[in-house]
Parts: structure tokens; C-alpha cells; sequence
């Protein structure tokens, strides 16, 4: 086992065997690139991100040799800053808002720089942060999920004196960190080591296996009830993120060989015995960001060939254009307007996908044809939870199912409860759930009696 003292995780696991995108920068390194750096005042890159981290301060930090006060200039508005350093698509946010683009030249690596700073000040010192933290306030806020906005909010809080208890469902902790993001980007132990992090900034406590149910909870399961949350609590926060795979709903898809996205991932991130062997022909349906991630983990994973079938074409398709680039360098393929009208099985086992030609990403009469796989990775969206969410009177969702929340606070119609993170937005990066746990611990605080304080700075 590895990892992890609170959460071991295998040793074998499928993700292991995908390399790092970029290795951890050396101190030299990094100084190079920080003096590279203009410092530019009202810099574009600060209103790229989403938390609003002061990237030029952390950055010239770096070129003093200053690496635990960067790490502070981070933290200070982003907690999960170490995630984000490596999960955040910097190409459309804070490097690729960087001025070195007007001038044609490589932007500052804005995310390698972070991630510098944050692993190699809490390598020194793990408690860096966690020495900030104020006395005991004697307040409790539950978190539903233990995803990124829930962690987020929940190192917020604990930094205030207040305490965190965390109802996670699963057994492992981080939500996608943990069982969703791309290996290359982020090994699901390097996710946990950050859980770990957040424990330790305070009075934080993590219920894994433990789920909340909108009725009656079942005390043998070890449920908890809305009900229960919000009469032995000060505040709510949900951060329960978004549900299962939808299907495709067409013949064949129930059985082997046809899988969810975000399940698949999460198996290959966590599971010991998933395995791609004997898989050649993989095909994953979808032109959105875990299409793309499904794909090109099954090719470096060795899998012949993969192709992605997406109803509309490329230039539709909502996965980032730079992920996709990195796709066809893995040779995965992309077979655009086409929707899939049936599995097609022999003996029970899936031999190939039949799809029929569309137009606006509408089928038309033309001919269908049958792409040959072996395995089908689905990852056309995720369901909303719309019933927990509900079970919290006052609480309202909009017409996609997602919880109304006021933009500054993330409080939801119910006074007492909060919400963030994909089960507001719909999905999104982590570092918006991150932003969103910020908002939600800072006015927390501030309803539970106290000054604004280390909740973050006003960004
Ligand atoms: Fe530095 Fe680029 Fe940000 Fe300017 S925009 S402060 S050069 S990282």
C-alpha cells in the first residue's frame, strides 16, 4: 500500500502506470522561469483566476528564494492551490491571459510555478498554514461530500477556530481529485496528500462512507438525515457535486463492456483489479473535457485504437481545443457527426457501436455504418442530485437542476445553508469549486458572529 496515512490506497492501480505531464520544476528552474516573470501591475493573469491568487507577488516570491512565502501568497486565496497548480486548464486561464501571448512568446508556466511553491514549502513544513489558526470558536458546519468545494470551505473554516465535519458517501476522500482528474495531471495520492493537508489546518473531520439522505436516515447503514443536519449544526454547506453517467439509451448498451466515463476513470484511479488488457478497439462517445481525458488515458494506456464519437463536429465540441491537440498526438481519432443508434453484441460481448450520420447534431436518413470496439466509455454528462439538494426547505434549483445560490456568499434560500461547486455550476473546474468553498466559509463566519478574517482576502 501507499500513500496516504488516512486513506491507503494500492499499490497497483492502472493510473500509476501513466507518466507525469511536467516533472516538479528543480529551485533552479524555478527561478529561471520566476525572473522571467514582468510583474505586471493590474496583471491579466490575477483576473484569469478564479480564486484570485496575487500571481505576480508569489511568483517574484520565487525569484527571492522565498518559497514558503509564496506558498502563503497562494494559499492565502486558494487552499487547494497544490491541485490546482497541476489540474487547472492555466492554458485558458491565468497563462493564457499572460502578456507574453500578445508578444508571441511562451507565457510564464504560471501552474508549474505554483505547484514549485506549494509542494516544496509544505515538504519543509507541513504545517505552514495550520500555525495561522485561530482558538476554537466552539461553532460546527457540516459539509455534504468531501469534493473540493466542501475541502475548500472546510480548511476556511477550521483556519477560523470553527468546526468542519465532512459526510462523504465514498470511501476515499476528494471528490474528482481523488477519482476523476487525469493521472498525467494528478495521481489520486497526491489528491489524498492534499485532503490530508486541509485535516490538518484545524478542528476537520472527515465521515467517509457516511451518506446523507433527503428522508429517514437508516442509523445501521450509519446515514444521516438533511433533518439531523441542520438541527446539530450551525451551517450546511453542500458540495455534493453531480450523480452517475447518463446512458445512451439505445439497444445493447446494458451489459459488459459498455461503462460510464466518470465510472471507468474512477476504477482506473482507485480500483487494484481494473485492467484494459484484451481491450484494442476502445470507443468514447462525447466531445466534452472527461470524453477527451477517458480517450487519451486509454491510449496511453496502450489500447490500439481509440476513437471519440460526438454528435457535432469538432469545432462544436466542448472540451478544451489544447486537450484535444494532445489527443491526436496520442492518436486517438475523432469521428464527428455521428450518433450512436445501437450496441452491437455477439455472444454478449460488445464487437462494435452502430452510429447513423447527423447533421446540427441531429441523425439523418443517411446510411448507418458500425464502428468496430470492444469497450464503449460514455461520457455524455452526469445526473443531477436534485433530491438531497431539495431536502434542505428553502433551498431551490433552477431548471437544469442546479442549486440557486447568491453569487458572493453561495448561500442557498435556506439561511443556513450553502452550497458549491458542480452541483451549482453544473461542472466546472476545480478551482471554481474552490472559490465557491472560499465564499461559502467566508460568509459562514461572518453569520456566525465573527469578523471576516483568514476566510480568504476579498477577491
Ligand atoms: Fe507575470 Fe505574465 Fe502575470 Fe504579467 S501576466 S504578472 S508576466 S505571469
Amino acid at each position: 500500500m501507499t500513500s496516504g496515512k488516512s486513506y491507503p490506497l494500492a499499490d497497483r492501480r492502472l493510473e500509476r502506470s501513466l507518466e507525469e505531464k511536467h516533472a516538479l520544476y528543480t529551485p533552479a528552474e524555478a527561478v529561471t522561469e520566476a525572473n522571467r516573470c514582468i510583474y505586471c501591475s493590474d496583471a491579466p493573469c490575477v483576473a484569469a483566476c478564479p480564486t484570485g491568487i496575487d500571481i505576480p507577488k508569489f511568483i517574484h516570491k520565487i525569484s527571492t528564494e522565498n518559497t514558503k512565502g509564496a506558498a502563503r501568497t497562494i494559499f492565502e486565496s486558494n487552499l487547494l492551490g497544490s491541485s490546482c497548480a497541476s489540474v487547472c486548464p492555466v492554458e485558458v486561464l491565468c497563462a493564457g491571459s499572460c502578456v507574453y501571448n500578445t508578444w508571441e512568446r511562451e507565457p510564464i508556466a504560471i501552474g508549474r510555478l505554483q505547484r514549485f511553491a506549494t509542494t516544496t514549502a509544505l515538504s519543509q513544513d507541513p504545517d505552514l498554514i495550520a500555525k495561522t489558526k485561530k482558538p476554537s470558536t466552539g461553532k460546527k458546519v457540516a459539509l455534504i461530500g468531501a469534493g473540493p468545494a466542501s475541502l475548500a470551505a472546510a480548511g476556511h473554516l477550521a483556519l477560523e477556530g470553527h468546526r468542519a465535519v465532512i459526510f462523504e458517501k465514498k470511501s476515499v476522500p476528494g471528490g474528482l481529485n481523488s477519482t476523476g482528474v487525469a493521472p498525467y495531471k494528478l495521481y489520486a495520492d497526491d489528491a489524498l496528500r492534499e485532503v490530508e493537508f486541509i485535516e490538518r489546518l484545524g478542528d476537520v473531520e472527515i465521515r467517509t462512507g457516511v451518506g446523507v439522505v433527503d428522508g429517514k436516515a437508516d442509523a445501521v447503514k450509519g446515514e444521516v438525515s438533511a433533518a439531523d443536519l441542520l438541527r446539530d449544526y450551525d451551517a450546511v454547506f453542500i458540495g455534493i457535486g453531480l450523480g452517475s453517467d447518463h446512458g445512451m439509451g439505445i439497444p445493447g448498451e446494458d451489459g459488459p463492456g459498455v461503462v460510464g466515463a466518470t465510472a471507468w476513470i474512477e476504477s482506473m484511479k482507485l480500483d487494484p483489479k481494473a485492467s484494459v488488457a484484451g481491450v484494442t478497439r476502445a470507443i468514447v462517445v462525447g466531445g466534452g473535457n472527461t470524453a477527451i481525458d477517458a480517450a487519451r488515458e486509454l491510449a496511453q494506456l496502450g489500447v490500439e485504437h481509440v476513437s471519440m464519437v460526438y454528435r457535432r463536429d469538432e469545432a462544436a465540441m466542448s472540451g478544451y481545443a489544447h486537450e484535444m491537440a494532445g489527443a491526436y498526438k496520442e492518436r486517438v481519432e475523432l469521428v464527428e457527426n455521428r450518433q450512436p443508434v445501437s450496441v452491437v453484441r455477439e455472444k454478449g460481448a460488445v464487437v462494435g457501436l452502430q452510429v447513423a450520420p447527423t447533421t446540427g447534431g441531429k441523425p439523418t436518413d443517411g446510411e448507418r455504418e458500425t464502428l468496430t470496439a470492444d469497450l464503449i466509455v460514455i461520457a455524455i454528462g452526469q445526473a443531477r442530485l436534485t433530491q438531497l439538494a431539495s431536502a434542505f426547505p428553502g433551498v431551490e434549483l433552477d431548471d437544469k437542476g442546479r442549486v440557486r445560490v447568491d453569487e458572493a456568499t453561495c448561500r442557498t434560500g435556506n439561511a443556513k445553508v450553502y452550497a458549491g461547486g458542480d452541483c451549482v455550476n453544473g461542472g466546472k473546474e476545480v478551482v471554481n469549486a474552490a472559490q465557491h468553498g472560499k465564499l461559502a466559509a467566508r460568509a459562514i463566519h461572518s453569520s456566525l458572529g465573527a469578523a471576516p478574517g483568514s476566510t480568504g482576502k476579498a477577491n
